[in-house]
């Protein structure tokens, strides 16, 4: 068809599978098997039609950015508040990613940021994780484009230390730096306080794990008041009213309760250890993880193999048919009761 000549063409992000059927024990896209704070559902009889009516508010000035402020220590002009991290993480690269220089960032690490250095007509230039799947600091010195990557990273779980995250970004000051903190809450320490040093800095974090919020779409940027100009610049250039009345207060809700935020995430870091131990017995290997999720590989039976095993017993995990990584299960944490499950499944499976 001559039109099709002039559409613009992408290879789509492939997200994990979303299974409709609610027996599945679901640890493939690190969602947190626990619910959101109890004040959440206490807000939504609270929603009003009114207001539904209306437009929503400017993310940008809402109570909930004003409580993110005020939970981070920095001012309401040092976020930035978008449909989940994906979308600002979307932004980010179609505003600060300008450069003919190539962006660089881990070969492997979230799948998402090659499609949309595609999306975007951005080079890029993957830089190899070392054998350990660690980033290698001394990779981004190059001249470049700006620089992202997931810390801890994704799907490894390993976590790059804080001196070092610094060292890219002081090695980096002429261009955009964007640390994707979607996993921070589970052990990692932010490289947040930075921002007030490097205003090439741009923090991104997600209420999708951590606060047990994935389908209600909240992430947010954090950075220097003028990364966050440009970057509301280019939302207000795409669409205006990109977050609902519904998820600005629930979101809101979530963040009052730090109690229990703390609490979840406390219950997952111990979820996690056992998990690492039992996996451990269980013949895998994995880089000691951080996020909610373990990045394992078993020493004699291929991953694809038991993953297709472990979906055919309602446990679905990630896998990916991809160079360095396709011996590898990408496993969210759950509950302690699914993930004794997985635990029995895999016994018959693999031990
Ligand atoms: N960054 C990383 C590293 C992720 O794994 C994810 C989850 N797929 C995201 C960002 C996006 O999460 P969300 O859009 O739900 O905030």
């Amino acid at each position: 068809m001559k039109w099709e000549e002039n559409v613009r063409k992408v290879v789509p992000y492939t997200p994990g599978e979303q299974p409709q059927d609610q027996n599945v024990i679901k640890l493939n896209t690190n969602e947190n098997p626990y619910p959101p704070a109890p004040g959440v559902m206490d807000r939504i009889a609270e929603l009003s039609p009114e207001r539904m009516r209306l437009y929503p508010a400017f993310p940008e000035q809402t109570q909930l950015a004003w409580a993110l402020a005020e939970y981070y220590q920095i001012d309401r002009e040092q976020i930035f508040i978008g449909v989940g991290s994906d979308d600002v993480l979307s932004l980010a690269f179609m505003t600060f990613f300008q450069s003919k220089r190539p962006v660089l960032f881990p070969d492997i690490t979230y799948s998402f940021y090659d499609v949309w250095a595609d999306l975007y007509r951005i080079p890029y230039e993957k830089k190899a994780l070392d054998e350990q799947f660690a980033i290698r600091p001394e990779e981004y010195r190059q001249p470049n484009g700006g620089v992202i990557f997931p810390n801890p990273n994704a799907p490894t779980g390993v976590l790059m230390e804080l001196s070092q995250v610094e060292e890219i970004v002081a090695a980096n000051r002429d261009v955009v730096v964007i640390v994707d903190e979607a996993y921070i809450d589970f052990g990692g320490t932010s490289c947040l306080p930075l921002i007030d040093t490097y205003d090439n800095l741009l923090v991104v974090q997600t209420f999708s794990k951590s606060r047990s919020m994935a389908g209600m779409r909240i992430g947010y940027a954090m950075g220097s008041p003028r990364l966050i100009k440009y970057l509301n610049d280019v939302k207000y250039a795409v669409n205006s009213y990109t977050m609902n009345y519904a998820a600005l207060q629930l979101g809101l809700a979530a963040v009052e309760d730090v109690t229990y935020f703390k609490e979840c995430c406390a219950k997952i870091v111990r979820t996690r250890e056992r998990a690492q131990e039992q996996l451990h017995r269980l013949g895998f290997t994995f880089p000691k993880s951080y996020g909610n999720f373990i990045f394992a590989s078993h020493k004699n039976m291929p991953a694809r193999e038991i993953f297709e095993r472990l979906k055919e017993n309602g446990i679905y995990v990630r896998y990916w048919d991809k160079e360095r990584i396709d011996d590898h299960l990408r496993i969210t944490i759950g509950t302690d009761e699914q993930m004794e499950k997985l635990y029995r499944a895999l016994e018959k499976i693999c031990g």
